[in-house]
């Protein structure tokens, strides 16, 4: 299941993206924008706007969207679970801030990029060729498992 989120949930795109999932978030992007991308792209549109969902290529099934009702993060991650069925847990898979897959490198090669506590502690690292970003599973990972954890897995 692939999909756009609107401006309203960008917080919870990012959550979606380390769970693996492929989230599309443009937060210059209007409406109609919307729309054309998630026809083009055949993806499920994530938003919090009742008047975005009254437009016709949602009434008449052109496009699928999944209305998101509350504010709160984790509401949100624990209406995704229990209306979309789809697994959230914790991976990098994906980069958090641009929804590249990520690369995996090797970590005698990044020495210099990376912190040396880091270098010394973890051992898997995976690269984002967009941002020039490297992401491996230290205490934010950790905080967003327990996250997941909390919405109940
Ligand atoms: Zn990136």
């Amino acid at each position: 299941m692939r999909f756009i989120a609107d401006i309203m949930v960008g917080k919870l795109a990012k959550y979606l993206r380390m769970a693996g999932h492929d989230v599309l978030y443009i937060n210059t992007a209007s409406d109609d924008e919307i729309i054309k991308i998630a026809i083009d792209t055949g993806r499920m549109v994530l938003t919090r706007d009742s008047l975005m969902l009254a437009r016709k290529e949602f009434k008449n099934g052109t496009l699928k969207n999944l209305y998101i009702k509350n504010e709160k993060l984790k509401n949100q991650l624990g209406q995704i679970k229990s209306d979309l069925k789809i697994s959230l847990k914790p991976n990098l898979v994906r980069c958090v801030e641009c929804n590249q897959i990520l690369v995996r490198v090797k970590k005698e090669d990044i020495k210099n990029k990376i912190p040396p506590y880091v270098f010394k502690t973890q051992q898997g690292f995976l690269y984002c060729k967009k941002c020039d970003k490297y992401y491996w599973k230290g205490t934010h990972y950790q905080n967003i498992k327990n996250i997941f954890l909390d919405i109940g897995q």
